[in-house]
C-alpha cells in the first residue's frame, strides 16, 4: 500500500494529458502522407507485422491504458522513473488499472528484472505527450532512493535499462541513441533520439540521478551496438 500512494500522485497528473497534450509540437503531430483510405486493413497488418517484444522480459502484465496500433515508427527512447520502489509485479497491478490512466512499455525491477506492460505495436499512456508516445519506446524504471537521491536507481536496474536498450535498438534498425539534453530537439530524431517526461509536464521524471546519466547510458549502449 505504501508503494501504490508514492505511485498516486504521478498516475494522477498524468491524466491530464488525455484531454489536450501541453506540448504540441506540429512536427510531431502531422498525419502520415499516405491516402488515409486506401486498403487501411493492409497497412495496419503490415505495420503491426514489424514489432516484437524483448526476448529480455521475465513477467508480463498488459495494461489496457494505451491506444493500439501506435502511429508511428518507433525512433525515440522515453526512460522514467517509478518515484517509488515498486516491483515489476507491483508496477503492472497500478497499469492493469484503467481508472489510472497509464502505463509504459517496459518496467524494471530494482532487482533488475524486465517486465512488459504494453506490447511495442502500441502506444503507451506515459509521457504526458501522445506525439511522443506514438513513436516512443517507454521504461518506467524504479528506484532505490528517494527524491533526495533525485530517485536513484539500482545497478542492478541500471545494468538491466542497458540490455534492454541494446535490444530495442536493435530490433527497431535503431543505429544509436542520441542525447544532447536539448528540449529544442524533441522530433529531430537524427540529431537526439531520447526525450525526458520533465520536458512535456511540470515533473521531476525520470529524476536527476538517471536525467544526469542519459549520456553515460547512451554511450554504454552505443559501445555495445558498435561492438
Ligand atoms: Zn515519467
Amino acid at each position: 500500500m505504501e508503494e501504490d500512494l508514492k505511485f498516486i500522485p504521478l498516475a494522477i497528473e498524468d491524466k491530464r494529458e488525455f484531454a489536450d497534450d501541453e506540448f504540441v509540437d506540429e512536427s510531431n503531430n502531422k498525419e502520415p502522407d499516405e491516402p488515409l483510405y486506401e486498403k487501411p486493413h493492409k497497412q495496419k497488418n503490415a505495420v503491426k507485422a514489424a514489432y516484437t517484444n524483448s526476448p529480455l522480459v521475465t513477467y508480463t502484465k498488459l495494461s489496457p491504458c494505451k491506444n493500439s496500433p501506435r502511429n508511428h515508427a518507433i525512433d525515440t527512447i522515453t526512460i522514467h522513473c517509478m518515484a517509488g520502489n515498486l516491483t515489476v509485479e507491483s508496477c503492472g497491478a497500478l497499469f492493469s488499472k484503467y481508472s489510472r490512466q497509464t502505463s509504459s512499455n517496459y518496467g524494471i525491477g530494482s532487482d533488475g528484472r524486465i517486465a512488459l506492460y504494453v506490447n511495442e505495436s502500441d502506444r503507451s499512456w506515459c509521457t504526458s505527450n501522445r506525439a511522443n508516445d506514438h513513436r516512443a519506446i517507454t521504461i518506467e524504471v524504479a528506484n532505490d532512493g528517494g527524491a533526495e537521491t533525485g530517485w536513484h536507481v539500482s545497478d542492478k536496474a541500471m545494468a538491466s535499462l542497458i540490455n534492454l536498450l541494446v535490444d530495442i535498438c536493435q530490433r527497431n534498425n535503431i543505429p544509436e541513441l542520441r542525447w544532447k539534453a536539448d528540449k529544442n530537439l524533441i522530433g529531430q530524431v537524427d540529431k537526439q533520439n531520447m526525450t525526458a517526461h520533465r520536458w512535456f509536464a511540470a515533473k521531476a521524471c525520470p529524476g536527476d540521478y538517471l536525467y544526469n546519466s542519459f549520456g553515460s547510458i547512451a554511450d554504454q549502449v552505443n559501445k555495445r551496438l558498435r561492438g
